[in-house]
């Protein structure tokens, strides 16, 4: 696990001076990792790292010379097209290169040493996907979100037993994650609608969206060699946000017996920018687990995990429908919560996901489940803010929702606040529904 060190301080200042505005997102402290390009144009995707309003171009920064020594080998990684390559490099190396790049983006960074010429506004970018994502996994570690949607899925038996076990999950489809602004059609499918005899086969009805961070797999591990518990964080490049789409009425009929399929796989949006565990540091808290409840097995259980294991992360999902764009009224937040509240730490998934010898890759994205908090209005999906669709959310300005609608964008948000840290965030991960094809 990372430890405090000069790049957390909270006295640092840089020379890019909209990263020392109180409230941004992209502090010096922060340092995230993008791939960009100027908008519209033909230029190379490349590395970026965030700071202020601007990104620094990894690429320039790596033409420039000026980073030498242990990062060097990490910068020309962070310059390519994906970030597969500094992902597979280790922690060490990532910490050489924060270092590296802290160093340069001080404000004591004499005049004429400054990288100016590495800047890019982030207004004038766009983003891809920042890495070849080999695998992806969603698990489901939010026992509230589970609680919730069990309730309505199975009345009766709302959480299942293995649950309080083991960190469940499914595997995903990779081929469908876009970066954030992504826009993709309401997928069509089947579904069994209530009393029927047989399935409908149509546009999704109940369409929504899951508020989800994203676990960006950095090193990875040999095929039939787990990941220990206490060496999992080390195999974590960082984290970004990601909205699991979800079509809950095809997957209320296609769930049984093996998890979600089609409701799940037409899209997934992610922020473009990935917070590193390093720059996470100062805020981690204790994970606990209920003295009521089955307390971990061996391979889940570790002291480390328990004083060090969670996340203080802030998140929230807002929705902008196509009424508030043309009133020209501001998105409405629909929820918020914490990450700290998740049933399982991300510690823990990585042990699990690999106890039996499944092997990671550097680039693999792991999906937390959706995580909702503990009161009704911290649920992270508008199944559960709506009770299954029976009591709809009326937003400002009067409009209406159960589920969501042609036009409705939804846009997650996360960061980081602690006393004796300078605050953090995650950039935006922003998402919107297009009409069904015909
Ligand atoms: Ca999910």
């Amino acid at each position: 696990m990372h430890r405090i060190n000069e790049t957390h301080a909270p006295e640092l200042r840089s020379w890019v001076g909209s990263a020392n505005v109180k409230g941004c997102d992209f502090p010096i402290q922060n340092l995230p990792f993008a791939v960009f390009r100027r908008c519209g144009s033909s230029e190379p995707f490349r590395g970026g790292v965030a700071i202020g309003d601007q990104v620094f171009d990894m690429r320039a920064v790596q033409a420039s010379g000026a980073i030498q020594g242990e990062a060097a080998p990490a910068v020309a990684h962070a310059a390519a097209s994906t970030l597969n390559g500094l992902m597979a490099m280790g922690p060490r190396a990532w910490s050489a290169l924060r270092l590296a790049i802290s160093r340069l983006l001080r404000e004591e960074v004499p005049q004429d040493e400054r990288l100016t010429d590495c800047l890019v506004p982030l207004s004038e970018v766009e983003y891809a996907v920042p890495a070849r994502i080999g695998d992806y996994t969603d698990m489901y570690t939010s026992v509230h979100h589970a609680t919730n949607v069990g309730r309505l899925f199975r009345p009766d038996n709302p959480l299942m037993p293995n649950f309080k076990w083991l960190p469940v999950g499914y595997h995903g489809r990779a081929s469908s994650v876009g970066v954030s602004e992504q826009r993709f059609h309401r997928p069509r499918g089947q579904a069994m609608p209530a009393g029927a005899q047989q399935p409908v086969f149509g546009p999704c009805q109940r369409l929504d969206y899951e508020l989800e961070l994203g676990i960006w797999v950095g090193t990875g591990n040999a095929l039939g060699e787990p990941i220990g518990i206490d060496e999992a964080e080390r195999h974590i490049f960082g984290l970004c946000l990601l909205n699991d789409w979800s079509a809950r009425d095809i997957q209320a009929w296609e769930y049984q017996p093996l998890g979600p399929f089609l409701s799940k796989s037409f899209a997934t949006t992610i922020s473009p920018w990935i917070v590193t565990m390093e720059a996470l540091a100062p805020y981690r808290c204790a994970w606990t687990r209920d003295d009521q409840d089955p307390q971990p097995l061996p391979y889940l259980e570790s002291q480390a995990n328990r004083e060090r294991g969670g996340f203080d992360i802030a998140i929230e999902a807002w929705i902008e429908t196509s009424g508030m764009r043309e009133r020209n009224a501001g998105p409405a937040r629909l929820s918020s919560s914490n990450f700290r509240h998740a049933y399982w730490s991300i510690a823990q998934m990585l042990a699990h996901h690999t106890v039996g010898g499944c092997n990671l890759q550097p680039g693999d994205l792991i999906g937390t489940g959706t995580q909702s908090g503990p009161t009704p209005q911290e649920g992270g999906a508008l199944i559960e803010l709506t009770s299954g669709g029976r009591q709809a959310l009326t937003l400002e300005g009067g409009e209406t929702r159960t589920f969501l609608q042609d036009g409705d964008a939804v846009a997650l948000r996360a960061w980081c606040e602690r006393e004796g840290a300078i605050r953090i965030g995650f950039g935006e991960c922003r998402g919107e529904v297009l009409p069904a094809r015909d």
